[in-house]
């Protein structure tokens, strides 16, 4: 099931001159937002979201590697979608890629969806939070064992939720 996605990217070649020219559309419209999905637009977000997760979840951004204090985060706990707060990984999945960015090698069942980017003109597959909408960030295939998934994320459009502390409610 986790590869499946995957498989968009070769298809995607053919049209990859055509697309990289054109502009890339904000995830917030995605339709696969799950049952329950709050109703809101990625303008909506703007008002409930800091202006640099904003930019990041909904506005095609990314942060800087290593500037994210989730990087050193190594407690056990949930990362959650900072927008929505729909659940996205768990920390037992977290490693250390060296990447400078949050990395994770599965995410939880259905907590998020994917499409093919071209903003490198390489394309990569994205993902974004299956209930919002909102961009996480790319996975890429050299990943640890037993998934070979690197999912990298900006840690922007993630929040920690340390074991024991309650989720909060979707929003
Ligand atoms: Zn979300």
């Amino acid at each position: 099931m986790r590869s499946r996605p995957l498989l968009s990217v070769f298809p995607a070649l053919t049209g990859l001159l055509p697309k990289a020219a054109l502009p890339v559309v904000a995830d917030g419209e995605s339709a696969q937002g799950g049952i329950g999905a709050p109703a809101k637009t990625a303008c909506d977000w703007k008002a409930d979201l800091p202006q640099e997760r904003y930019r990041v979840l909904f506005a095609e951004g990314t942060e800087f590697a290593h500037s994210s204090p989730l990087n050193s985060e190594k407690r056990e706990g949930t990362f959650i979608c900072a927008a929505c707060h729909q659940p996205l990984f768990a920390s037992s999945r977290k490693y250390n890629s060296g990447s400078g960015w949050p990395s994770f090698w599965e995410a939880l069942p259905g907590a998020v969806a994917f499409k093919t980017d071209y903003k490198l003109l390489m394309p990569r597959t994205e993902y974004h939070c299956s209930r919002c909408g909102g961009h996480q960030g790319h996975v890429f295939k050299d990943g640890p064992q037993p998934s070979g998934e690197r999912y990298c994320n900006n840690g922007l459009a993630l929040l920690f939720i340390p074991r024991g502390e309650p989720l909060p409610t979707p929003r």
